[in-house]
């Protein structure tokens, strides 16, 4: 079977067998298939799609590309959150330790940053010496001595989707939604957690737009993971406007670190507590989200979610200094400033793809290939919708390399936001939780 027929059977829509799947993944992560049929066949997929059953051999397949971990020795329930991805989305960085320190073991495998979204493993690696690139032996180890693990992909651990997600991200394949369920779904099967919160974003800075394409993608994942005896729960959240006020990679980490201290954005934190929430209950540690709110909030409060991130650094090789003061720790940009706001009134949209965009652009992302990205920059959100703000009143600020670099933003991102000359309400972070 040649890659190109392989490729020429979906251009023209047919069905692929489990075998032409195999010798197709099989034959890129092992360096036999070129990037440019693999950009090929992606683009495919894009276009065709992948029925049910193909979506599901194919995750199938990526998550055996590697090992696949059994954790049972570890502990009888380990969990894992995952998002599809959005603009501003630090959510594993409190989440995580915010539900391993009430006992609960997590464990977990995240990405890099996708088109104009971030990454998780691009967010902790702007944390001097945090390393992602676990063995997994490693990974095995941290869950046991810490509680709490996250890695990147690696050789070992679903290779096939490290080298599908770095070419997607440059070859305009990312929003489909057999290669998100597939991409997402591999790597927790390989993880081998027992129970999985999904995250799916909706809205302008999300990779599904609209709440049925979400509420497709949420019931695919749902479906691949209960069909491999995982105990499965999703939250479709909005993601029109970024989350929190931080969109950038060591931005974000100082976001989440004064999140755990108690005085981060309050949309994140209510975003967190639901996916934690959800988490302990999937796991059976409390009846219902309610109570787990409640055992997540104490936890939170009594300091346990910071001691347990600054563990959880150190654990992977970085500066827990950074659990206490992370601008003084983190990578901070050149050239920092200040943007007031147009004019009177109320902010009545932010639009979270061009903050992504702009973001992308000042080198928080890739748009090449295996590119470096910049770790310190990014933008700070002072306004969001539903706030009241004042001609010339601080609206957001620029973090980038350059002067020339910020000017080049300045304009897109001053657009992203619309105002209104009437009080708006503030935007409802979840939608549904299923
Ligand atoms: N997160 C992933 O891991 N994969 C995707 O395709 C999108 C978000």
């Amino acid at each position: 079977m040649l890659p190109t027929e392989i490729i020429a059977r979906k251009r023209d829509g047919l069905e692929l067998s489990k075998a032409e799947l195999l010798v197709f993944i099989e034959g890129y992560t092992r360096g036999e298939i070129p990037d440019y049929q693999a950009a090929a066949w992606l683009m495919a997929v894009y276009l065709r799609g992948l029925s049910l059953r193909e979506t599901v051999d194919l995750t199938h397949v990526m998550a055996h590309s590697g090992d696949t971990l059994d954790l049972s020795d570890i502990a009888p329930f380990i969990v894992d959150k995952h998002s599809t991805g959005g603009v501003g989305d630090n959510t594993t960085l409190v989440v995580a330790p915010l539900v391993a320190c009430t006992g609960l073991p997590v464990g977990k495998m995240s990405g890099r940053g996708l088109g104009f979204t971030g990454g998780t493993v691009d967010k902790l690696e702007s944390i001097p010496g945090f390393r992602c690139n676990l063995s997994s032996g490693e990974f095995r180890e941290n869950l046991r001595r810490h509680s709490i693990v996250v890695s990147g992909q690696t050789p070992e651990l679903v290779p096939a989707d490290g080298k599908l997600y770095a070419l997607r991200d440059v070859t305009a394949t990312v929003s489909s939604l057999p290669l998100i369920a597939s991409s997402i779904m591999s790597k927790k099967i390989a993880c081998g957690a027992n129970g999985i919160v999904l995250d799916v974003k909706v809205g302008q800075g999300a990779f599904m737009k609209t709440l049925e394409e979400a509420m497709a993608l949420a019931t695919l994942m749902l479906d691949i993971g209960k069909n491999m005896n995982r105990r499965m729960a999703a939250v479709i959240s909005n993601m029109e406007q970024p989350l929190g006020c931080s969109v950038g990679n060591a931005l974000e980490v100082i976001e989440a670190v004064e999140t755990l201290q108690g005085h981060g954005p309050t949309d994140l934190l209510e975003h967190c507590l639901t996916v934690g929430a959800k988490m302990l209950v999937l796991a059976g540690r409390s009846k219902t989200v309610p109570e787990a709110t409640q055992v997540l909030q104490q936890s939170l409060f009594l300091g346990h979610a910071l001691d347990t991130f600054r563990r959880w650094v150190i654990a992977q090789g970085g500066d827990g200094r950074v659990a206490d003061s992370p601008r003084e720790i983190l990578p901070r940009a050149r050239f920092i400033r200040t943007v007031g706001s147009p004019q009177t009134g109320w902010i009545t949209s932010l639009n979270a793809l061009e903050v992504g965009q702009a973001v992308l652009h000042l080198g928080a992302g890739r748009t090449v290939k295996g590119v470096t990205i910049d770790p310190s920059v990014g933008l700070v959100l002072h306004r969001k919708v539903g706030d009241e703000v004042g001609k010339g009143e601080p609206l957001y600020t620029i973090h980038a390399a350059s002067v020339a670099k910020s000017e080049e933003i300045e304009h897109v991102v001053s657009a992203a936001y619309t105002f209104g000359s009437s009080p708006t309400p503030a935007l409802q972070p979840i939608f549904r939780v299923l």
